[in-house]
């Protein structure tokens, strides 16, 4: 799900590494038509659907003269998650979109592949209940949650003192919080280590990206909040640590390449062989740690307020960034306006402790019309 955009790119190239392994069946995009066609067309699925209906005409006719087959709309997609031959979703879209399609993955038994933070974010609680009455495995595909996943390997759930995430800091960790007030969209889009799609680049500026991945780690781990910190590591090598009882830390290393957590989820339990992201330690012999400064990045602190919070107010949270972030894309809001609306959002949203499905996509809707309406 998402195969146009940077994960789904990247999960592609993976699959291309080892054909005799994986067999992509569904390919799906919102509105990036010429190259879910291109993809079609090499890697010859039994489906491709684009979310937006408004292009499925273009679509099916460019690929009139191959088998595949084109349907359309979000509804599809979901719906698809049935399919018996599917074995793995590699969930890689952007945002809400995410969370009704897994949903019915969770549902049907698939393993999923997580790229899609904001599924967890939105709604942990719900996931982690279905996962329990399923035998669906929710593997990270996110560098971060891939790198403790590997660290916990062989240890015991109880052994864990703490989780260390690491965050790069994104490119303006060196400027002031006056500095900030005046940043483009084109400077917050050049992160210094890595190349990613529009919304999580913004996302990883603010810091909520970081503020986000504290939730998925308390869902994807079983981890209370207070054991969850976040340290900047600029260099983007160590990809994060766990603390355990015993004072040991152990940290997974790599060269900051999403292709590597990804081989790491679709071969598990298996390591997958490859000499493509190779690193030379000794090219890397500066590796520094710092805190973040919660002050000049208040998404993060934003995100620990609203996961202690719980029940819906994450959910509020992710809707209202996600109209933020639009919003600093299309040059209507500054950079420090994004924090301000979404704050702004989360103390006008009434509190549900226990939402159900039908409770998000309401909370959902509410935040956004909120959002959109205090950006007016
Ligand atoms: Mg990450």
């Amino acid at each position: 799900m998402g195969s146009t955009g940077s994960i789904g790119r990247q999960t592609l190239d993976i699959i291309s590494e080892y054909p005799d392994k994986f067999t992509p069946y569904l390919l799906t995009a919102n509105s990036s038509v010429d190259l879910l066609v291109e993809q079609a067309r090499k890697y010859l699925p039994k489906y491709v659907i684009i979310a937006d209906k408004k292009y499925y005409e273009s679509v099916r006719n460019a690929l009139a003269d191959i088998n595949t087959k084109v349907l359309a709309g979000a509804v599809a997609i979901t719906d698809a998650m049935n399919d018996p031959e599917i074995h793995t979703v590699v969930t890689a879209m952007v945002g809400y979109a995410g969370l009704s399609p897994t949903i019915n993955a969770i549902k049907h038994g698939k393993n999923i592949a997580l790229a899609n933070k904001e599924t967890l974010v939105v709604a942990g609680d719900l996931i982690t209940r279905l996962l329990k009455n399923s035998d669906s495995k929710l593997y990270p595909v996110d560098s971060e949650h891939g790198a403790i996943w590997q660290c916990l390997a062989g240890e015991k759930h109880d052994d864990i003192y703490k989780l260390i995430l690491t965050a790069s800091g994104g490119p303006f960790r060196t400027k002031t919080k006056e500095e900030l007030a005046h940043v483009t969209k084109e400077d917050a889009l050049r992160h210094p280590n890595w190349n990613m799609g529009a919304k999580i680049t913004i996302d990883s500026a603010t810091m909520m990206n970081k503020g986000f991945e504290v939730m998925e780690a308390k869902w994807l781990f079983g981890i209370d909040l207070d054991k969850i910190e976040v340290v900047v590591h600029p260099q983007s090598i160590v990809h994060s640590m766990v603390e355990f009882i015993d004072g040991s830390v152990k940290a997974q290393l790599g060269l900051p390449d999403m292709r590597i957590p990804i081989r790491y989820a679709l071969g598990f339990p298996e390591r997958l062989y490859s000499d493509k992201q190779r690193m030379s330690v000794s090219d890397y012999v500066n590796l520094t740690f710092e805190k973040p400064d919660y002050e000049k990045f208040p998404m993060l602190q934003l995100a620990y307020e609203a996961a202690k919070a719980g029940g819906n107010v994450p959910c509020v949270l992710n809707a209202a960034n996600e109209i933020a972030v639009d919003a600093f894309l299309k040059g209507k809001i500054s950079f420090n306006g994004i924090a301000q609306l979404v704050e702004n959002c989360l103390s006008k949203v009434d509190y549900i402790a226990s939402p159900s499905y039908e409770d998000y996509v309401s909370t959902n809707q509410d935040a956004r019309s909120l959002a959109e309406a205090l950006l007016k």
